[in-house]
């Protein structure tokens, strides 16, 4: 690993989203301590090239290859950046010796490949992209162990419950004397809506978080508590533990980012204005502390703070995910799977909201689990759950028609 002049160099997958711009504005403020080795993004060509003007990596890749075409001409004049392509130009800047660190920003299954890659060649990983550890649990814990790789949860709720434990019993609750971890949820734009108002919300409603601004998947994601689901097995593997010692606390004004409760009765909570440059800052600088531009918290403003339990009948996709890593195997990477066609179906228009659960519950019926042995058998599964999502989706319209 190659850290020269005291500086940590970073590579965001994901540069142009809301986590890697996030990110990037952390970095803006420590030129003393960060520099970026590379950017990727997927297609926004225009946003791509504005943050490689103002960052000077030495690689920008567009995953998309006609992005990338219309990137290197807009970057003629920078002739210090090389602009690569694809997922092979992606797992280059997740591997290369340049880089220490790796933000892993990008959405959904499409960053398993290069997060995986950057936990085998043994980086600093910042792990904001849950669905690669849905996806591939025991391998990618596996990867960490052997490679030495530094893993780091920004994810706000892991990042707290990282926070309150011993950094040297992070995978040893019992050891650090752990009774239950406490992971608290906002409960979402449609936390009292009844199930009759869940059939009738737009996108446009599911994408407007009360508390945070994140980007359009996360955002459906925590509306329909799927967001929570994948937390609760993203937890399960960070911290070695089990569904049954953690519990969802819905916390509508997501302050307390998580907590976790000791033998001896003390809780620990990690608290802050929601903003993702707290959790991110702590991944950059870990184990230092850097201002992250976060405003100070005004807990005579907040007043008082409110907790709820989860309603699994109405949000039936927290159920789903747990039920889903019970199962094992290549389980939570189908669930995975059958949730981003879903969310991608109920965006376009062509799938109710209340309807994403049952497309998800019908998939990880008919796609039974297998073992999550090794990368392939994990992409199989995913393509699996896709196409069998996918025929679902269909199936429920030709019936919502035909009424
Ligand atoms: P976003 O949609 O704003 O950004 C996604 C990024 O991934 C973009 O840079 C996009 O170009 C890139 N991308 C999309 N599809 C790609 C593909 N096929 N190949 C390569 N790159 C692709 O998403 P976000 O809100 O920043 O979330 C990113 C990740 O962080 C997600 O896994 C999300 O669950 C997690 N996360 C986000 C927040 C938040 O506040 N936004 C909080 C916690 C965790
Ligand atoms: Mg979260």
């Amino acid at each position: 690993m190659t850290v020269s002049n005291g500086k940590r160099h970073i590579t965001v997958l994901g540069a142009t989203g809301s986590i890697g711009l996030s990110t990037l504005d952390v970095v803006r403020r420590h030129p003393e301590r960060f520099s970026v080795y590379a950017l990727t993004a997927s297609t926004n060509v225009d946003e791509m090239a504005s943050l490689c003007r103002e960052f000077r990596p030495a690689v920008a890749v567009m995953a998309d290859a006609d992005a990338a075409e219309q990137l290197d001409k807009a970057l003629a004049t920078l002739p210090d950046t090389r602009v690569l392509a694809g997922e092979a130009g992606l797992v280059e800047v997740a591997v290369a010796g340049e880089a220490d660190t790796i933000m892993a920003a990008i959405v959904g299954a499409a960053g398993l490949s290069p997060t995986l890659a950057a936990v085998k060649a043994g980086k600093r990983v910042l792990l904001a992209n849950k669905e690669a550890l849905v996806m591939s649990g025991q391998l990618f814990m596996d990867a960490v162990a052997s490679s030495g790789a530094l893993l780091l949860p920004i994810d706000s709720e892991h990042n707290a419950i990282f926070q309150c434990l011993p950094a040297e019993r992070v995978r040893d609750l019992p050891g650090a004397g752990v009774r239950r971890i406490l992971l608290t949820a906002s409960g979402g734009p449609f936390r009292n809506h009844t199930p009759d108002m869940l059939r009738e919300v737009t996108p446009a409603q599911a994408c407007k978080h009360p508390n945070w601004s994140m980007g359009q998947k996360i955002s459906v994601d925590s509306a329909t508590l799927m967001n929570k689901g994948l937390e609760l097995i993203e937890a399960c593997w960070l911290f070695n533990t089990h569904p049954d010692q953690i519990e969802v606390h819905v916390h509508p004004e997501s302050i307390i980012h998580s907590m976790v409760e000791y033998v001896d009765g003390s809780v620990l909570a990690q608290l802050g204005s929601p903003d993702m440059r707290t959790p991110i800052a702590n991944g950059l600088a870990w184990p230092e502390r850097v201002d992250a531009g976060v405003a100070p918290l005004d807990l005579f403003a907040l007043g008082r703070f409110h907790f709820e339990r989860p309603d699994v009948d109405r949000f039936p996709c927290l159920r789903l995910a747990a039920e889903a890593f019970e199962a094992g195997g290549t389980a939570p990477a189908v669930l995975n799977a059958a949730n981003e066609q879903a969310v991608a179906a109920f965006l376009a228009g062509e799938l109710c909201f209340a309807d994403i659960p049952v497309i998800i519950e019908r998939t990880l019926v008919r796609v039974p689990s297998q073992p999550a042995d090794d990368f392939d058998a994990i992409m199989a599964a995913d393509q699996d759950g896709r196409a069998q999502a996918r025929a679902e989706i269909e199936r429920l319209a030709r019936r919502t028609l035909a009424h």
